[in-house]
């Protein structure tokens, strides 16, 4: 039945099955769609991604259905088990993990690393959760009448629907698989057509480790296999990871049977460098949050505002340290030193590479560009870019840009700055940078963001909610709160006994 597929992921180019149901593998086709996968850092074919058909979407989601009757009656500890086995699972294959976001994504060999560090942490941290009975047991609610007793509790929303984007493949699956778990919830996952192998490689961490058939199933292609999720009537809940315009039409999809929605979309961050900052830490910050994954984050740091007093200084070595980032293919020569990757497609260096053009077309000025090894030359790369001083409607200050390219501008006071940071209609994350406790205090109080960093690179910890305000998205992943977006909240009222 249909191409010859090859599911083992190492060795020569590979075809992936369009879908993985109940624990069997779909294969599409001939006549059906399917896509190139991309070593993003030599251009070169890798594999082939079969795409769904609406018939094998339908199949899946039943299948979540079919299979949540008895998953959502599982003990939470027997979940917590799982999901413990699939972080040791991970955690056993690290290494080939790692291997394939760097052949696919073309991820320098530490940010791979840190991307199935970050999914092993996510699993380990909802496992803990599971065990944790107070996290699931019936809460006592007090209420004014002694006679009456009043509970509150959580149920498991139902079938979710995972659609996911290509920048942190896995990572993004992560935190919305291990939750979605961990409430009881069964699901179907869309994975990004361009960085499918890892999820394949996840979906068979997820059976071995013993998850019963039917709990995770897989459903691959492009917007159009999202689009089918999202308008199924057997789906209870979405949870969406990618751009906003993508984002309004999950929610308008969403909206017909009032699916339950988590959105987390784009942004458009600040990194703020105060007068009394260190310089050097500055600017290591700056270009940690600017360019690492070549920029391609939603939560980028790509508006870095710096106070007047410091701004030559912080130029003169935010330009130094910029054209020493290393960016080369991974698995070259160099590849162990290298400090960035390249963008994930050659369609999205042209997005990026289109919008720089136009931004400067509209006036901004490049202060300075990073470099490029001749070894990048078949790959999607791009150099570092800085624009100094953009005026205020100008794209590159205003539009997410979604690749290497940061604007600096500065300003005079803390109030000018909050002010600054906040004029966007995103607001997912900010940076601080100040050695002034109290400043410090009133930045986390009055940046409009849903993650604020102080003195510190982007960390982030299963434990500490992912999400943002305004145009950023709607609800919040990792931590208690994510647990709970998968989950109905009922309360019981009745006599006492
Ligand atoms: P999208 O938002 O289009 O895609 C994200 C995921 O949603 C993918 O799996 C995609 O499928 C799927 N999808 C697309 N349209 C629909 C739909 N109508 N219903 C359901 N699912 C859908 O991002 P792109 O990949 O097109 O990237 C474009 C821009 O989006 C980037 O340049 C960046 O600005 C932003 N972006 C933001 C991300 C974030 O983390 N906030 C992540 C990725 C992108 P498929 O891609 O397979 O076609």
């Amino acid at each position: 039945m249909g191409r010859n597929t090859e599911q083992q992921i190492d060795g020569e180019a590979f075809v992936l099955p369009a879908a993985m149901i109940a624990g069997a593998t779909f294969c599409a086709a001939e006549s059906e769609v399917c896509s190139r996968i991309c070593n993003a850092a030599t251009g070169e074919t890798i594999g082939w991604q079969e795409h769904a058909t609406a018939e094998m979407v339908d199949r899946a989601v039943h299948a979540a259905h079919d299979a949540l009757i008895a998953w959502r009656h599982t003990t939470p500890a027997a979940r917590g088990k799982l999901l413990r086995k699939i972080a040791e699972l991970l955690e056993a294959d690290r290494a080939r993990l790692s291997a394939m976001q760097m052949q696919v994504s073309g991820k320098p060999p530490f940010e791979a690393d840190l991307d199935v560090s970050d999914a092993i942490a996510t699993f380990s941290y909802y496992a803990g959760l599971c065990e944790d009975a107070s996290v699931f047991a019936a809460e006592p609610v007090a209420l004014p009448d002694d006679a009456l007793l009043a509970e509150r509790m959580h149920e498991p929303v139902g079938v979710a629907a995972l659609i996911v984007p290509w920048n942190f493949p896995m990572v993004t699956t992560a935190w919305k698989l291990a939750p979605a778990l961990a409430a009881g919830c069964t699901v179907v996952i869309k994975p990004s057509e361009l960085t499918s192998p890892t999820e394949h490689m996840l979906a068979a961490i997820v059976s071995e480790a013993g998850v019963p058939d039917g709990v995770v199933n897989v459903v691959n292609g492009g917007g159009e296999v999202g689009a089918w999720l999202t308008t199924h009537p057997l789906v209870d809940k979405i949870s969406f990871t990618g751009s906003t315009a993508s984002g309004r039409k999950v929610m308008q999809a969403a909206a017909h049977d009032m699916k339950r929605l988590t959105l987390e979309l784009g942004g458009k961050s600040a990194l703020i460098v105060r007068e009394d900052a260190d310089v050097v830490q500055a600017v290591s910050l700056a270009v940690g949050g600017a360019f690492a994954n070549a920029g391609q984050m939603c939560s980028a740091t790509a508006r870095i505002l710096v106070h007047d007093n410091v701004y030559r200084k912080f130029m003169a070595a935010f330009e130094t340290a910029v054209r020493a980032v290393v960016v080369v293919p991974p698995q070259g020569a160099e590849g162990a030193d290298a400090a960035m990757g390249p963008l994930i497609s050659a369609a999205q260096h042209a997005r990026v590479a289109a919008l720089v053009e136009a931004g400067v077309e509209a006036g901004a000025q490049i202060a300075f560009t990073g470099q490029l090894d001749p070894a990048c030359a078949d790959g999607f790369f791009m150099a570092p870019v800085v624009i100094a001083e953009p005026a205020a409607d100008n794209m590159l200050w205003t539009d997410e840009i979604f690749g290497p390219v940061a604007c600096v501008k500065s300003f005079r006071s803390d109030d000018e700055a909050i002010a600054l940071a906040n004029d966007t209609r995103y607001g997912l994350v900010a940076t601080v940078v100040t050695n002034d406790e109290k400043a410090a205090r009133r930045y986390k109080v009055q940046l409009r963001a849903g993650l604020v960093w102080v003195n510190t690179p982007q960390l982030i910890f299963p434990q500490v909610c992912w999400g943002g305000f305004g145009l950023s998205g709607i609800g919040r992943e990792l931590g208690v709160a994510g647990l709970r977006s998968y989950q109905e909240l009922r309360h019981t009222v009745g006599m006492r006994a």
